[in-house]
């Protein structure tokens, strides 16, 4: 370990972990800061209802590389999620139903207008703004239209080219669970983004986003990064304060406790900065940025109910949850689902009340006996779900906190170039990009 540099990482979350992780690779001497009690921020495996269950996180997949990454080194092992269900859906009050394939068939015609031009605005989709840099040489009609379509939704889409009302209910269940928020808000140049990520296919975004889960759990990888590492990893120690001074930074905790650094990097969600002062203030752009908030409001629930049922279900954004899918089939006889809803304010999600009037939404005439989950819009540390881009955000949002001037630097899934805030991949590749930058800056500065 080399004394004459430190850097200080906010955040015990995948991205400040591994931040971490490749900070000590290079010789850097690294200290981590995390407000709870636990490591894993937005992954968090707890023991529910007789199994272990993802609060957050929970599906992963090959296609997505930096994750993919980390199951090879920790050697974990993945199993699908139950497929072949049966499909119901609200349209226009009345529930429809089919198997699960035709509904997905069903729903092709939208979606294909929803991802129109994903090859044309991201040829690399890791580098989602190319488009925008002059040396990139692209037509300027696709360049206006990357910019109209950031300021659409996925529904005003859909609208716009007169697609059938049915279709328009049943992708709005989707879009409000992938976009965990009201679609109708949402830019749908993220949606356009994820399918360029996902070779133009909807069945692979489904299929990358919703699939295999770890046999371990999330906790199978947060906590072998977590033991890999030789620096600090200091619990329930909120930072409170950020400064740049002559030499480096000044990061102050919640206790009064100030650490001294030559930089920092925090991992803090977009919604859950506001609980640190910096000193300067933030840019601008990252003021306002941090204001509206990102799209994100809505709400993943566990519910169990009695007997084995083989469902997946769509509601609108307006429902109390829009999308549910049976997840295990417990030996005694009951089945445990996951849902996923655009508003957390809808729903109490320890409420067997509640889960009943979701369940209800299908008329599925099951009975609900328990229910379970983390509200994490209401969560201090977080104060939003996974980060998903209001209108006008994918070209004038996360990208304000990228590159720094100075020796404070922002990581996390909320401003990754790739698989942004939907999945953990996007939380690796950010902390990996930014260790590395601020690598590259101790060297050119001679601390390193
Ligand atoms: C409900 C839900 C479902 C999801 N489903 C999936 C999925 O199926 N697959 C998938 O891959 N991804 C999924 N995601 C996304 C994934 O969880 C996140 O993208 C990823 O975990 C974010 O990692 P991060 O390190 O960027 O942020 P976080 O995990 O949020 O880590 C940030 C850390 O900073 C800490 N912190 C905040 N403020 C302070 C402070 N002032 N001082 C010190 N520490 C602070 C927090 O406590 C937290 O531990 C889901 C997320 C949620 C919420």
């Amino acid at each position: 370990m080399m004394e004459s540099s430190k850097v200080i990482v906010i955040g015990a979350g995948f991205s400040g972990l591994v931040a971490a992780r490749e900070l000590q690779t290079a010789g850097v001497n690294c200290e981590v800061f995390e407000a709870r009690d636990r490591i894993g921020g937005r992954a968090w495996t707890d023991d529910r209802m007789g199994l272990p269950l993802e609060m957050g996180a929970t599906w992963v997949h090959w296609f997505q590389p930096y994750m993919w990454g980390e199951i090879t080194r920790y050697n974990q092992g993945i199993h699908t999620s139950p497929a072949d269900n049966d499909a119901y859906w609200v349209t226009q009050g009345k529930v429809r139903k089919a198997k699960e394939g035709e509904a997905d068939e069903k729903m092709m015609p939208a979606l294909d207008v929803i991802y129109e031009g994903s090859d044309r605005f991201f040829p690399n989709p890791h580098d989602p703004l190319a488009i925008l840099r002059d040396e990139y040489g692209a037509d300027p009609n696709d360049v206006e239209a990357f910019k109209q379509f950031d300021h659409k939704s996925v529904m005003d889409i859909v609208n716009e080219a007169g697609v059938d009302q049915e279709l328009q209910d049943m992708v709005e269940g989707f879009w409000s669970a992938a976009y965990i928020g009201d679609p109708r808000t949402g830019s749908s140049l993220m949606a356009k983004q994820w399918a360029a990520l996902s070779d133009h296919s909807h069945k692979l975004v489904d299929e990358i986003n919703l699939r295999f889960k770890l046999d371990n759990g999330m906790r199978g990888l947060y906590e072998n990064i977590r033991d890999d590492l030789r620096c600090p990893v200091h619990l329930s120690s909120p930072v409170t304060k950020v400064e740049q001074t002559d030499s480096g930074v000044r990061v102050t905790l919640e206790t009064g406790e100030v650490k001294e650094a030559n930089k920092v990097i925090s991992t803090v969600p977009l919604g859950a900065l506001t609980n640190i002062e910096f000193d300067p203030p933030l840019s601008g752009d990252q003021q306002r940025v941090i204001g509206d908030k990102w799209n994100s409001t809505g709400a993943k629930i566990w519910i169990k109910i009695k007997g084995h049922h083989k469902i997946i279900a769509y509601a609108g954004a307006d429902y109390p949850m829009s999308l549910i899918r049976s997840e295990y089939f417990m030996d005694d006889g009951t089945t445990v689902l996951v849902g996923f809803g655009a508003d957390h304010s809808k729903v109490d999600l320890n409420s067997i009340e509640d889960a009943q009037r979701i369940m209800d939404t299908w008329d599925l005439g099951v009975e609900v006996i328990d229910s379970t989950g983390h509200d994490w819009v209401k969560d201090k540390w977080t104060q939003q779900v996974w980060a998903t881009l209001r209108k006008g955000q994918f070209i004038d949002g996360w990208s304000h906190f990228i590159d720094s001037e100075s020796d404070i630097h922002f990581a996390g899934a909320d401003f990754a170039p790739g698989w942004r805030g939907v999945i953990v991949d996007g939380a690796i590749q950010s902390g990996i990009i930014t260790a590395r930058r601020v690598i590259s800056q101790l060297r050119e500065i001679g601390k390193l």
